[in-house]
């Protein structure tokens, strides 16, 4: 398993008190003795403009704090999805989260759409073809969702429950079906936890969840498999959590 991290994404920035970077410096603590850490480095401008609009980029530029963190997690998302089409998992540990930027806007802690802006890099150097996104964070994905509406080869799937039971069951449906696919990214947010804002998984559910998407990526595209950091803010749980997901996709 190698895990992407770069000690950058600590770097204070203007965004909800609740995004802050104790996040990523607790995941951290937890998880480096589980993997092999790689450093990132930042996105260009032209990875950004193949899903958002310059226009974006323009209003991001003039925030030069968050626009060099943001910048370095794309980059992150990058080398992310690389390792893990090079036939090693991957998982992106990453600051600022991306799923709520879409191509002209953005929100939710967002700036700019990591997952997105890896998977479309893959597919515009013709290094794959298509992919599955699954968001298990607990709020949808818009931003991802728009970016790819109208490319029938990213299929991204949202998952949405009231319970515990049926988000699970959600998961299981969706990677049990068998599909042509190059490889598999997972927006990890961890705010579905029991103790989290979701208040619906327990810490070995992230295990489950992590080990139905290695099955799938072994049966459907040679293992290619990855993982991205999007939400999660109970910190006393947020390292163990995402270890059991690191566990099951490993
Ligand atoms: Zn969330």
């Amino acid at each position: 398993m190698k895990i992407i991290y770069h000690e950058r994404f600590l770097t204070p920035y203007p965004t909800a008190g609740v995004e802050k970077p104790q996040r990523l410096k607790t995941i951290y603590q937890v998880i480096k003795d589980h993997g092999e850490i790689v450093t990132p480095v930042p996105a260009q401008p032209e990875d950004l403009l193949l899903v958002h609009t310059p226009r974006l980029l323009k209003s991001m530029a003039s925030q030069a704090d968050v626009h060099e963190v943001a910048l370095l997690a794309v980059g992150g998302a990058i080398l992310t999805a690389s390792l893990a089409l090079a036939g090693e998992p991957a998982f992106g540990l990453l600051r600022p989260p991306g799923h709520h930027a879409g191509p002209d806007s953005h929100w939710g802690f967002c700036f700019y759409n990591n997952m997105a802006i890896a998977i479309e890099r893959l597919r515009r150097q013709g290094r794959i073809q298509r992919a599955l996104i699954l968001d298990i964070d607990l709020h949808f994905g818009d931003g991802t969702d728009r970016i790819f509406a109208a490319v029938p080869e990213v299929e991204v799937v949202n998952i949405e429950a009231a319970t515990r039971e049926q988000f699970l069951f959600a998961v299981k449906n969706t990677l049990q079906v068998s599909r042509q696919l190059d490889i598999i990214g997972v927006s990890a947010g961890f705010d579905t936890y029991v103790k989290d804002w979701g208040g619906l998984l327990q810490t070995e559910d992230y295990r489950q969840i992590g080990a139905w998407v290695k099955e799938a990526a072994q049966r459907d595209c040679q293992g290619r498999r990855f993982g991205l950091l999007e939400g999660g803010y109970y910190l006393p749980d947020l390292g163990k959590n995402c270890l059991a997901f690191l566990t099951g996709l490993a």
